[in-house]
């Protein structure tokens, strides 16, 4: 049977019994400059809008899903009951793992890097907001851990990374390049005009390979660059305050 997608959206393949995906700008209801399909709340858009556009995106999941209050820590939240009546968030923290099926888990970004994480045998899924300070401090690595004491295995476990700034475009002053590649490896890049950058996406797939997870795919398009996702640097380029887009994880 083909069905109707709700929304576009980039389908990545996790293993048996999972579904995880990315959504892009498209399919919404709010209008310029975040058009269309904002998911985040507090970007100058209207809230009830937002939440409609999240209505949207249950709707094609078939479930209510789990967002986060995002603050660039490593605090990982827990999932164990479906998200009915959580208006807006379900708590502060940057990952959130869960073993129940049919509860769907969101992460929000323009920018930072989209973690979705799925062990199909051990039946635990997790997503990860990964940004510049969430990956220095470890929130990849504490997500991995968290979805084991849930009863999965790290050579079992298969990730998405997705859309986020890349290296050719996450210009950063070189003290910062300097002092994030002390605790990052392999972080250090150069923008294509010939600056110091962070590869946070390249970085993050090489955390995952190093803590043994079975497979990393890397949708690897650029965020600032491919006009189909909300970019946090090329709105403020441009004066703007973007919208975010989501990555999901559910287990069937
Ligand atoms: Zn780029």
């Amino acid at each position: 049977m083909v069905r109707t997608p709700v929304i576009p959206v980039i389908e990545v393949d996790l293993g048996p019994g999972i579904r995880a995906f990315f959504t892009t700008r498209d399919g919404g209801l709010s209008g310029p400059p975040r058009g269309t399909l904002n998911l985040g709340l507090n970007v100058q858009d209207d809230d009830e809008v937002v939440l409609a556009n999240r209505d949207l995106v249950d709707v094609e999941v078939g479930a209510k899903v789990s967002y986060l209050t995002q603050v660039h820590g490593t605090v990982v939240q827990v999932v164990d009951r479906a998200a009915v009546g959580v208006e807006r968030s379900r708590g502060t923290a940057d990952a959130s793992v869960t073993a129940v099926p049919l509860v769907p888990l969101g992460v929000l970004v323009a920018d930072c890097v989209p973690v979705l994480l799925a062990d199909p045998v051990h039946r635990v899924g997790a997503v990860v907001h990964a940004g510049r300070a969430g990956l220095a401090a470890g929130v990849v690595a504490t997500t991995v851990g968290a979805m084991v004491d849930a009863g999965a295995t790290v050579s079992t476990i298969r990730s998405a990374v997705g859309p986020a700034v890349c290296g050719e475009c996450y210009e950063v002053p070189q003290a910062l390049q300097d002092a994030v590649s002390d605790v990052v490896p392999g972080v250090r890049a150069t923008t294509s005009w010939g600056t110091p950058s962070l590869d946070l996406p390249g970085a993050v797939a090489r955390e995952l390979r190093r803590l043994g997870v079975a497979e990393v795919v890397e949708v690897a398009t650029c965020t600032r660059t491919d006009a189909r996702f909300f970019s946090h640097r090329e709105a403020t380029a441009n004066g703007e305050v973007t919208g975010r887009f989501a990555g999901v994880v559910v287990l069937s």
